[in-house]
């Protein structure tokens, strides 16, 4: 070992070994695990999901995509905010205190985690969520599977330059890693077989990125993706948001699984006797039917159209305004899990720029 060790190698073995090293401290592990052996889909190729890891054998890092995004670490589908007690008159806060490692995480979610960290530290910052970030490990991995609708490499997501603590790349006999932080530098220390990478093996991770992108161009928008703010303008009227909405069922799946969407909704549980209760969020999505519903009745979306056309808007235009960001990195979740398949921001953005 010594010198620089920004760069280091692992060995495929070494891995595994940090990997029972990292539980063996009772670090709490999420990782990809193959569900495919669940499915009970004929024919079904398997699919991928973010879960505890208890062994390393559990873990995978060549996935292609997850049913949904790690920002579900970060912010939970159902959090607990606060609760209250009137008698003798307390609230309190709950805070999160568990310290998490996401372990394989692609370049597209964390730019995406990335993004909501800009959010959330906006005044007025949103204290659960940055006391989450601050527990939270990120070990990224570049992809080397595909998956079928991704187009990441279209939205200037193929690598990320930071958000991570350690970010590992095969390059078949073993990974690259690069740290990315303190936290990730004392991790590496942890690892066994390490060593500082050789200038080939710095290229070799050139090479295993590039050849992933060009795959994924399989799917690609057919303009630059920093074009798509000024593109939208002028469009709120195009034929398409009638048209493609058509076939919308307001499931708002497209924005559960989008690592980029994280509208919630705050509710509170009241004991019936009005004297104690808790606070909670849960997930919320610009799709569904009651999202710009205020009291009264009164619905600013209340048409599908409008509600379809909204999304595209805040993806490449809205959230570019206010935070600098174009807010869908390529995943592809959207597209591959809308149930009638309208929710492909490469098809309809393509579709725009072709002025038809
Ligand atoms: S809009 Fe779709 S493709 Fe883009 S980040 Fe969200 S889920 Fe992924
Ligand atoms: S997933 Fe498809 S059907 Fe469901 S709300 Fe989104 S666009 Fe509509």
């Amino acid at each position: 070992m010594g010198g620089d060790m920004n760069l280091a190698i692992i060995e495929k073995e070494g891995l595994h070994l940090f990997v029972a090293e990292l539980l063996r401290r009772k670090n709490t592990v999420v990782g990809v695990k193959d569900q495919s052996a669940v499915s009970s889909i004929p024919g079904d190729s398997g699919f991928y999901t973010y879960a505890p890891i208890n062994s390393p054998e559990e873990l995978t890092l060549s996935f292609d995509v997850t049913l949904i995004p790690p920002k579900k670490y970060l912010l939970p589908a159902y959090e607990q905010l606060l609760t209250f007690n009137l008698s003798p008159g307390s609230i309190k806060a709950d805070a999160p205190k568990e310290e998490l490692i996401v372990f394989g995480v692609h370049p597209y979610d964390i730019i995406a985690i990335n993004q909501m960290d800009k959010v959330f530290s906006t005044v007025p910052q949103d204290n659960h969520y940055l006391e989450r970030r601050k527990r939270t490990t990120i070990i990224g991995v570049d992809p080397v599977k595909i998956a079928p609708r991704a187009f990441w490499s279209s939205m200037g997501a193929d690598t990320v330059a930071g958000g991570f603590d350690l970010m590992l790349t095969d390059i078949g006999q073993c990974y690259v890693m690069e740290v990315g932080s303190k936290k990730g530098a004392s991790l590496l220390k942890m690892a066994p077989k390490t060593r500082e990478a050789a200038p080939a093996e710095v290229k070799e991770r050139d090479k295993v990125r590039t050849e992933a992108r060009k795959r994924c161009d399989a799917n690609r928008l057919s303009f630059s993706y920093l074009e798509l703010p000024s593109l939208l303008d002028g469009k709120e009227e195009h034929v398409i948001w009638e048209e493609k909405s058509h076939l919308c069922f307001s499931c708002g799946t497209c924005n559960l699984v989008c690592p980029t969407c994280y509208c919630f909704d705050v509710r509170d549980d009241v004991s019936i006797d009005l004297k104690k209760g808790s606070r909670y969020r849960t997930w919320d999505g610009c799709l569904l039917s009651d999202f710009a519903q205020v009291a009264g009745g009164g619905n600013f979306r209340g048409h599908r159209a409008d509600r379809y056309r909204h999304r595209f808007y805040r993806k490449g235009q809205f959230i570019y305004r206010r935070f600098g960001d174009i807010a869908c990195v390529g995943c592809g979740r959207c597209s591959a899990q809308c149930p009638s398949d309208i929710a492909d921001p490469i098809a309809v953005f393509n579709r725009l720029k072709e002025g038809i």
